[in-house]
């Protein structure tokens, strides 16, 4: 089937403005604070300026503040948004709450829509994603879901621990996956729930110490014990929530490799300029052989990533599940990403260590990616068993 990945020019404008926005506001306090946020009055500030700018919010609902790009158009604007440590948090585009907002427009009851999604659209509050568990929970295999739900008068009681939840730290709700079918080990039925920060059966536990430091509010562990939430707490149905991951799931995979993709772009920008000025051996280290295999090597993976994450997009918006399309472009991305940055980090030399340029925080902010939104090993598992069930079939 032929697939058409031209832009319309709302897209390409809004990619563009986009770029210049990123290049021009953000870069320079990410550059001053080495890749790290300062404080929650610089994210304010920074998203104050790209609403200004008109470039917030590009993936929410035009309803919502947004300008409703699809995933292709996402795609162009969200890499040039991540060309900056700091862009996606000024977009209002970082995870988790940019993955937030496109499960709530999916799924959520109008009543929740005003009450969680509006305010998160808008910038007014943070929020998180609580998956994942501590050993024998649920990781990279969610049929290990320990956390349960179980029914009360007048609604549910979640009981279980978390860990690695990103942003939980700040955020004004938390959106959790708890069992409410099964036994861990089957996958049985689990189901969303939106839980208030202030609800006393949440707490907010340890920061746990990681390489990265940009995505915002940090990873934290969070136990639920005894807490209460109504029936109207449930997001979308009970027993459904492992369906609503995948919506949530394939959309934010892709999401992080085009943010990610971005800091490839600009690492290769960084050791391309240093490569072209750089005199060693009486010639710009740009014209030395093994120098420009890195170089080459460089472009060739940001073209492939590309490629594969425009391909997964448009399966998406097509309708199409893309399952096999998102774990193909996520493996590849993240490990590319991961390339690139260390290419360009051994082409500057000792400098490419240094707090001088951010490729050394880019190469710790990257790594993680490897391991959420399904670590390697569990996508290429996947990749392969679809193989062989279309092979067999
Ligand atoms: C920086 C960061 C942020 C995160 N943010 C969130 C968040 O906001 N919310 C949330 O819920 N979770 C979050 N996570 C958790 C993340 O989703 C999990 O770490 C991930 O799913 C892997 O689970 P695990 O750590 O339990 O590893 P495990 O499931 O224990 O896996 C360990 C290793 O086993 C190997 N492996 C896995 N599957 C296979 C296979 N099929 N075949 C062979 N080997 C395999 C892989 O090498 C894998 O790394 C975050 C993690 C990190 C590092």
């Amino acid at each position: 089937m032929a697939v058409d990945l031209a832009q319309d020019a709302h897209v390409q404008d809004l990619a563009e403005r986009t770029a210049r926005f990123v290049r021009e506001v953000v870069v320079p306090v990410e550059e001053a604070h080495g890749g790290v946020l300062p404080s929650d009055g610089e994210r304010v500030r920074l998203q104050d300026a790209a609403r200004a700018a008109g470039v917030f919010a590009p993936h929410a609902a035009p309803e919502f503040g947004g300008h409703g790009l699809d995933m292709c158009g996402r795609a162009a604007v969200f890499t040039e948004a991540g060309y900056s440590l700091l862009g996606p948090i000024a977009l209002n585009i970082a995870a988790p709450d940019e993955g937030n907002i496109h499960l709530l427009e999916r799924i959520a009851s109008e009543d929740q829509k005003v009450r969680y999604l509006a305010p998160l659209a808008a910038g007014d509050v943070r929020s998180c994603f609580a998956m994942t568990e501590p050993s024998p929970g649920a990781g990279s295999d969610p049929d290990a879901l320990s956390t349960t739900a179980t029914r009360v008068d007048g609604g549910w009681r979640i009981d279980g621990r978390k860990w690695f939840i990103t942003g939980a730290d700040g955020a004004a709700f938390a959106i959790v996956m708890a069992r409410t079918s099964g036994v861990p080990g089957d996958r049985g039925g689990a189901t969303m729930f939106l839980v208030d920060a202030d609800n006393p059966g949440m707490t907010i536990g340890r920061h746990i110490p990681t390489l990265d430091e940009s995505l915002y509010g940090g990873h934290l562990e969070v136990e639920f014990s005894d807490c209460r939430v109504t029936d109207d707490a449930v997001l979308g149905e009970v027993d459904e929530g492992y369906r609503y991951a995948q919506v949530r799931l394939g959309p934010a995979r892709l999401t992080h490799c085009m943010r990610w993709l971005g800091i490839a772009r600009r690492a290769q920008d960084i050791a391309v300029a240093w490569a072209a000025e750089r005199q060693v051996f009486g010639s710009r280290l740009a014209d030395l052989g093994m120098a420009q295999a890195m170089i080459a090597d460089n472009e060739i993976d940001i073209a492939a990533a590309r490629g594969l994450i425009l391909h997964a997009c448009w399966e998406l918006d097509q309708g199409r599940p893309a399952g096999m399309e998102v774990s193909i472009a996520k493996t590849f991305t993240a490990e590319a990403v991961w390339r690139v940055v260390d290419r360009a980090l051994q082409l500057n030399g000792g400098r490419g260590v240094s707090g001088d340029v951010l490729l050394g925080r880019f190469l710790r902010e990257v790594r993680p990616f490897r391991i959420y939104d399904g670590p390697s090993e569990t996508h290429r598992w996947s990749i392969a068993r679809r193989a062989v069930a279309r092979a067999t079939r």
